[in-house]
C-alpha cells in the first residue's frame, strides 16, 4: 500500500467543501495527517497541480467479453487509470453480452485479475440485447450490475422499458438509455447543413429526442429512475429538464466530445469549440474517428450543452469511450464503426472548459467525482482524513502530444492524434494503490 507527501498541491474535493493549498500525506493506502508520516517517506511535487478526488465514469466500453481485438480489462483499466480514473461503469454490448448473473460474474473475475481500476457493470435490458425478453432485473442486479442498459441501441418496445423502469422503481437502480429511434437514423453523421455539403446520409437530431421524451413519459408513468446516456442536442437536454422540473427522476450525461466537437469536424475543422485552446490546421474530411454515436451535432448544438451544463442539468460527465481497432474504421465513412477513444482525453478536453472560463474547477470535478458517484450508488471518494485513497494528481498546464504510444488504450480510435493537448493526470491512487505513475 502506498505512503507518500504529495507537496504544495491544489486540492480540490467539492463533497468536503475543500478547495486549499496544502500538502497531503497518504500512509498505508489511506489519508492522513501529515504529522504521522515516516521521515524518510517519498515526497512528489506538485506545485501547480491540482489533486483531487480520483474520477469517476459512468460510461465506458470495455470490449470484454468476446472483443478483445479492441479493449481488455487490462488495457481499458489501464487507460482508465492514466485518464486519472479509479472507477468505470462499462456497458453489456460485448460478446456475449453481460445479461446474466454468469457473464457478469465472469467480468468481474477478469476485473479481480487484470484490473487498474474499480469496474461497475451495467447489465442489458433485454436479453442478448435483442429487445425482445426482458432479462431478470433482480438477478444480474444481485450479481453487481448497477443498473440496466441496451446501450448501442434504444430498447424499442415501450411495453418492456415500462417493466424496467418498474424494477428500477423497486430496486432504486437506474435505467441508463441510448436514445435514437433506429427508424429514422440511417445515416452516419449529423444531418444538417455539413452532412448535405458532404453529401454524407444524416442523422436527425429528433432520433435521438423522440426516444428522450418516450423515456421520460414512461419514467413518469412508473415513478421509476431514467439516466439518459450522452446527450447531445440542445433540445434533448430541454425535454429532460422539463422532467426534472415536475419532480421526475431523470438523470442526464454530457460527454466532453459533444462540448468540444462539432460536425464541422467531419468536414476537417480542428477547432476546440467553447475554449481558448491553439487552433490547428484543418485535417482532411471524413476522418473515420469522428463518426459516433450520438453524432457530433452543430456548433450551436455545443453552445446550448454547455449553457444546460452550467445551470445544472447534467449530472455528471461520462466519456462514452469505445475503442474500435484500425480494421472497424476503414476510410469508407459510411462504412466505418462508431465512436471514439474517451478515457485518455476526459481531463484535457473538460479542463479546458474551465480554462476558458465556463466552469469552475469546483464544478468540473464535482461532475466527474461526486455526481457520478450518486449514479453508481458507491460512497464518493474524498480527500479527508482517514479516507482509502483514491486521489488524482493532474497537471493542468502540461503538454502532452497524442501518439498511439502515448496511450494505454489497446485501440487508437482518436481524431486528436497527432494534437498537442493541455493537461494530464501524472499520478492516479485507486483504494491505496498507485494504477498510474506519468513518467
Ligand atoms: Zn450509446
Amino acid at each position: 500500500m502506498t505512503t507518500l507527501l504529495i507537496r504544495n498541491g491544489r486540492l480540490v474535493d467539492p463533497g468536503a467543501d475543500i478547495d486549499e493549498v496544502r500538502d497531503l500525506a497518504i500512509r498505508d493506502g489511506r489519508i492522513v495527517d501529515t504529522a504521522s508520516l515516516p521521515a524518510d517517506v517519498e515526497v512528489i511535487d506538485a506545485a501547480e497541480c491540482i489533486i483531487t478526488p480520483a474520477w469517476i465514469d459512468v460510461h465506458v466500453h470495455l470490449r470484454q467479453p468476446g472483443l478483445d481485438y479492441k479493449e481488455t480489462v487490462q488495457t481499458g483499466t489501464a487507460a482508465a487509470a492514466a485518464g486519472g480514473f479509479m472507477a468505470v461503469a462499462c456497458m453489456p454490448n460485448t460478446k456475449p453480452t453481460l445479461d446474466s448473473p454468469e457473464v457478469i460474474g465472469a467480468l468481474l473475475d477478469d476485473v479481480r485479475a487484470n484490473g487498474h481500476c474499480r469496474v461497475y457493470p451495467i447489465a442489458t435490458i433485454t436479453r442478448g440485447r435483442e429487445g425482445k425478453m426482458d432479462v431478470d432485473y433482480d438477478a444480474v442486479i444481485e450479481a453487481g450490475a448497477i443498473g440496466w442498459s441496451d446501450d448501442g441501441d434504444s430498447t424499442p418496445d415501450s411495453a418492456i422499458m415500462r417493466r424496467c423502469l418498474e424494477a428500477s422503481a423497486r430496486l432504486g437502480r437506474p435505467v441508463i438509455v441510448h436514445c435514437e429511434d433506429k427508424a429514422i437514423a440511417h445515416g452516419a453523421m449529423n444531418e444538417g447543413e455539413v452532412s448535405r455539403t458532404l453529401g454524407v446520409e444524416g442523422i436527425p437530431s429528433a432520433a435521438e429526442e423522440i426516444i428522450i421524451a418516450r423515456d421520460c413519459m414512461l419514467t413518469e408513468l412508473t415513478g421509476g429512475w431514467l439516466h439518459v446516456c450522452h446527450v447531445s442536442t440542445g433540445r434533448g437536454i430541454e425535454i429532460i429538464q422539463q422532467y426534472r422540473e415536475r419532480g421526475v427522476h431523470v438523470t442526464a450525461e454530457v460527454m466532453p466530445h459533444h462540448l468540444v466537437m462539432s460536425d464541422e469536424w467531419v468536414a476537417g475543422s480542428r477547432e476546440l469549440h467553447n475554449t481558448i485552446e491553439p487552433v490547428v490546421a484543418m485535417a482532411a474530411p471524413l476522418d473515420p474517428n469522428t463518426k459516433v454515436n450520438p453524432p457530433l451535432r452543430p456548433v450551436s448544438d455545443t453552445q446550448k450543452l454547455l449553457k444546460a451544463l452550467q445551470d445544472g442539468w447534467f449530472d455528471c460527465f461520462g466519456t462514452d469511450h469505445a475503442p474500435h481497432a484500425e480494421s472497424d474504421k476503414p476510410a469508407d465513412y459510411t462504412k466505418a464503426a462508431m465512436g471514439m477513444s474517451g478515457l485518455e482525453f476526459a481531463f484535457p478536453l473538460t479542463y479546458a472548459l474551465v480554462r476558458a472560463g465556463h466552469l469552475s474547477v469546483n464544478d468540473l470535478v464535482l461532475r466527474w467525482t461526486t455526481e457520478p458517484a450518486k449514479i453508481l450508488r458507491i460512497e464518493a471518494p474524498t480527500l479527508t482524513e482517514g479516507a482509502v485513497a483514491n486521489v488524482t494528481v493532474f497537471a493542468p498546464e502540461q503538454e502532452w502530444l497524442v501518439t498511439p504510444e502515448s496511450l494505454q488504450t489497446k485501440s487508437k480510435n482518436t481524431a486528436l492524434l497527432g494534437r498537442t493537448l493541455r493537461g494530464r493526470a501524472v499520478m492516479t491512487i485507486v483504494d491505496g494503490e498507485v494504477q498510474h505513475r506519468a513518467e
